[in-house]
């Protein structure tokens, strides 16, 4: 604002200045002009006077630095300082021909025998002859010269003067409002023009103000309904886990008290006894899964700078669960990309590596559980643009379209005794869903009941970043993979 302000007043005050100037040099051009014919017109009038008396030999025995022509009745030329030869008529130039006919003349051109603008002027004698007299206008120019060169040094000082006016102007209407003090706007303002501009600013700054108590206000009102929400959460969990312990539990104990009450057979005892074990196996696996959920939801878990070779993850999974599909005739294939030899190739994803175990575990099992006596299951991965997916497909017994979102919630089987017959925690695919959140994967499931069932999970990587990472050894990829 200051140097806006500051900028127009300095313009404006250059172009007083040099407007002034101007009219003032045209005006001293005038006077110096009309100086020039004022001197000229007094000598004319002094050597028309010797001319009458004195004639010819006057004129001859004068000194003067202007040109004397004298020029008869008819135009001819009697005398001629500067051009004693000069023959031409005279007649026709304006200050003859005006001096002529008014008694005298004036006028400024080119003079007909040299080049320079030259002042002429022309007084008629009592005798019907003109006396003219020359002079040069550079010799006018000369002196005014002088003029313009102090004009122009004087031009020079005031639009220094006017810039320190113009800034101290500047300063002085912008203080205030800079001085202006947004968070304690004063009643009135030293301009009345802006008094709308402040109000405008009270309004908005009440505006923000209610504005900012009103996004506290939901955001409290947002995070009172998260706390509510995750209280919710857990406490559905909790009774969730006691229920799902108690069962087990009371199994264990109705077969403990049987075989303590001294009524059973041996046969018997043996069959309570393998009872026994399958249950607690279940407890075992219920309390491992509730550990790991408990984990993820607590952030316990650091996944982001491992490079995990999914393949090999893939493959080790695959290993541990074969025994299990080979009792029931199931065939587990590994489709991944080869190199030319026709051995796996590597497939990097950044994540972690017990995670991923813990993901390819309980998809590769569920594809196992859940499949017909003799059924395949295919583990594909897949390099894309950007990223890396594995695929677990079966042909088992697959699961209804209504429930294909509900089994990723915790607990939630689609036939309950089925999956507790299979050892079953209904806790797997929660794992699996929560494991790929906290690893920026996604994971999509395909299934059909009878027909079996396809769950992929798309690792993202960025591929110029995976190459980049160095592949850790092979060693530090075989993390502990622990059995839900
Ligand atoms: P569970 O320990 O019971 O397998 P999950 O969370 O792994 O728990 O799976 C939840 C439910 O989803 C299972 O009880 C089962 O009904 C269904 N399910 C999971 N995977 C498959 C599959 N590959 N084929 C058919 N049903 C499946």
């Amino acid at each position: 604002m200051t140097k806006k302000i500051f900028s127009y007043t300095f313009l404006l005050g250059v172009m007083v200045l040099l407007i002034s100037g101007a009219i003032f040099f045209c005006l001293q051009y005038r006077q110096t002009i009309d100086d020039a014919y004022e001197t000229l017109r007094g000598e004319a009038s002094c050597v028309k006077s010797g001319v009458m008396i004195g004639g010819i030999e006057y004129l001859e025995s004068l000194d003067t630095k202007n040109r004397i022509t004298w020029i008869g009745a008819d135009g001819s030329v009697l005398y001629d300082s500067d051009y004693p030869d000069l023959t031409a008529n005279q007649g026709g130039f304006k200050e003859v021909h005006q001096a002529l006919e008014t008694g005298s003349g004036s006028g400024i051109r080119r003079s007909s025998s040299g080049r320079a603008q030259t002042m002429y002027y022309g007084l008629l004698c009592g005798d019907g002859t003109v006396v003219r007299l020359s002079r040069p206008v550079s010799a006018v120019r000369r002196a005014l010269s002088v003029v313009s060169f102090m004009i122009s040094v004087t031009i020079l000082v005031l639009i220094l003067i006017s810039a320190l006016i113009a800034f101290r102007i500047a300063k002085t209407i912008a203080q205030p409002i800079n001085e202006m003090d947004l968070d304690d706007l004063p009643e009135s303002n030293p301009y009345p023009e802006l008094q709308q501009l402040v109000e405008r600013f009270e309004e908005q700054k009440e505006e923000i103000a209610s504005q900012a108590v009103e996004r506290e206000q939901l955001r409290r009102e947002a995070m009172e309904q998260q706390a509510q929400e995750q209280g919710r959460m857990r406490r559905e969990f909790s009774a969730n886990v006691s229920h799902e312990l108690k069962t087990p539990l009371t199994s264990i104990n109705g077969f403990a008290e049987l075989m303590r009450s001294g009524l059973c057979d041996e046969e018997k005892m043996i069959e309570f006894a393998g009872d026994i074990y399958r249950e607690s196996q279940r407890l075992i696996a219920l309390v491992n899964d509730i550990i790991r959920i408990s984990e993820l939801d607590e952030g316990a878990i650091h996944t982001t700078t491992e490079k995990v070779d999914i393949v090999k993850a893939a493959q080790d999974t695959i290993d541990i669960l074969q025994p299990a599909a080979d009792k029931r005739g199931i065939s587990i294939t590994l489709q991944a990309p080869c190199g030319e030899d026709g051995s796996c190739l590597p497939v990097r994803v950044v994540g972690s590596d017990y995670l991923i175990r813990e993901m390819f575990y309980n998809l590769c099992d569920n594809a196992v559980k859940y499949n017909h006596d003799g059924g395949d299951v295919f583990v594909t991965i897949r390099e894309e643009e950007k990223d890396a997916l594995i695929s677990f497909s079966d042909t088992g017994i697959g699961i209804p379209e209504a429930e294909q979102d509900r089994v990723f919630e915790r607990f939630y089987r689609v036939d309950k005794s089925h999956s507790r017959t299979l050892g079953g925690t209904g806790l797997g695919l929660s794992i699996v869903k929560h494991a790929a959140q906290v690893q920026n994967a996604t994971v999509e499931m395909e299934s059909a009941p009878d027909k079996g069932t396809t769950i992929t999970v798309h690792f993202p990587f960025d591929r110029e970043d995976a190459d980049a990472l160095e592949f850790a050894a092979d060693e530090s990829m075989q993390g502990a993979l622990i059995p839900s």
